[in-house]
């Protein structure tokens, strides 16, 4: 076998039947309630109340969920293909469902049963929203590097520190927040850090600053200040001074949520560029009877599909509980969003002018790839992530 193969089953993509039709009644929401908004989401940049009200009687907050804490239940790829079919029709929505899957991921892989009862199904049914604060100005990339302390006193942990970039910040009723509780340990950096759920309305917790970044309008991230936090030691997620493996296990699994935002992006920014060299006509003749332009189709189709493929195949390796999903969720991270990226650039080239005319909808999909190779462990760490796991597994050496 070569790597990340341990079997034969591992080359598998396990969709089905429900899987589509699924698919199915996702899309049917989208193309009736959110598409139509699209241009409106732009340019207020809020996701409109109704569509979250919808989304949650539909039970999409609830997908990847286990049923007992509330959910709809669906495992990996089940979650993938909601985020696939939501990105393709407006990007940022996936981003309001991906916070909340950042927020109830580390409470469910590593959080007490309390934690689990009490905060999940809130989350699951929609009636109460997730944000996941981790990074700080001192760098994203370098999550042993934070520099968010917590104190434990008299059966509380006080919490001070500064928190950048935090989508649904604003609107999130619960965060999971991570900070230093002990210093590292020589030969350990990582050792020392913990990570608290804070509930909104906690004394000293305040969102600052909107980022108005790049893309996805709709769902853009907020400053989060703690200024001497006070919660409750029940609040602490997983061990103490245990929290880098509760951050970057998370990460694992939600990126396999990125890539399929990414395939979402690119499915659209392929359509429109499809539909556009169909119907234009340019020198007598349809643009796509040319052949640069036909070139440009076939290697974004291909594109296109080696991203879904490399996404499905990490979203079943998790689904099968394989250890070797994580450098699958790192492979199918960088390359489907610089799949999408790529795509969507030349989906603009294809439609020329009208490309970067934001009132086409097609500029937009470049800006919001952009970002997805940017956050939940930029596209250089999950370089980084790919060659360590190849060299550990291959050679046993790390590096
Ligand atoms: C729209 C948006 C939403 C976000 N939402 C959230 C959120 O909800 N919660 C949250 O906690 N964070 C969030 N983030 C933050 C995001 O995860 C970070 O921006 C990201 O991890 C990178 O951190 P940084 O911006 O500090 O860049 P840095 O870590 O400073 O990196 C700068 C550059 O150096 C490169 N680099 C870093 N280390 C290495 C290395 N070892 N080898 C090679 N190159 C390296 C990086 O790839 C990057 O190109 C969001 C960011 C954006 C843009």
């Amino acid at each position: 076998m070569v790597f990340p193969f341990t079997s034969s089953e591992d080359f598998k993509i396990e969709i089905g039947e429900e899987h589509e039709l699924f698919r199915k009644s996702i899309r049917e929401f989208v193309e009736s309630k959110v598409m139509p908004r699209w241009r409106e989401i732009e340019e207020t940049n809020r996701i409109p109340e109704e569509i979250l009200k919808e989304a949650a009687q539909l039970g999409i907050f609830g997908v990847g969920i286990p049923e007992e804490y509330g959910g709809q239940g669906g495992g990996h790829l089940m979650t993938a293909l909601m985020m696939e079919e939501i990105a393709r029709a407006v990007p940022s929505l996936s981003v309001t469902i991906g916070v909340n899957h950042l927020f109830a991921v580390p409470v469910m892989l590593f959080g007490s049963e309390e934690q689990k009862k009490k905060y999940i199904p809130p989350i699951a049914r929609g009636e109460a929203r997730g944000a996941h604060a981790n990074t700080e100005p001192s760098g994203g990339s370098d999550v042993a590097g934070i520099q968010t302390r917590a104190r434990k006193e008299n059966g509380h942990y006080i919490i001070s520190g500064r928190k950048v970039f935090i989508s649904g910040a604003a609107d999130a009723d619960y965060l999971v927040v991570s900070a230093r509780t002990s210093p590292p340990k020589e030969d350990k950096r990582w050792w020392g850090l913990s990570v608290f759920i804070v509930e909104k309305d906690t004394p000293g917790l305040k969102i600052g600053q909107q980022f108005k970044v790049l893309g996805m309008r709709g769902e853009q991230p907020y400053e989060v200040i703690l200024e001497e936090v006070k919660v409750p030691e029940e609040n602490l997620v997983g061990p103490e001074n245990e929290g880098f493996k509760v951050i970057v296990s998370t990460y694992d699994y939600t990126r396999i949520g990125i890539a399929a935002q990414a395939v979402g992006i690119a499915q659209a920014g392929f359509e429109k560029a499809l539909n556009y060299s169909l119907q234009r006509e340019l020198f007598g003749q349809q643009l796509i009877q040319f052949e640069m332009i036909i070139e440009k189709i076939a290697d974004m189709y291909m594109k296109l599909e080696a991203a879904r493929l490399l996404t499905y195949w990490a979203a079943t390796l998790a689904d099968r509980g394989k250890r070797e999903f994580v450098v699958a969720a790192s492979l199918a991270k960088a390359f489907a969003t610089e799949a999408a990226e790529w795509i969507a650039r030349q989906a603009i080239q294809i439609h020329g002018g009208y490309g970067v005319d934001p009132e086409t909808g097609v500029e937009r999909y470049l800006r919001d790839a952009i970002i997805t190779t940017i956050y939940e462990g930029t596209n250089e760490i999950q370089r980084l992530t790919i060659v360590r796991q190849l060299v550990r597994q291959t050679f046993g050496m790390r590096i």
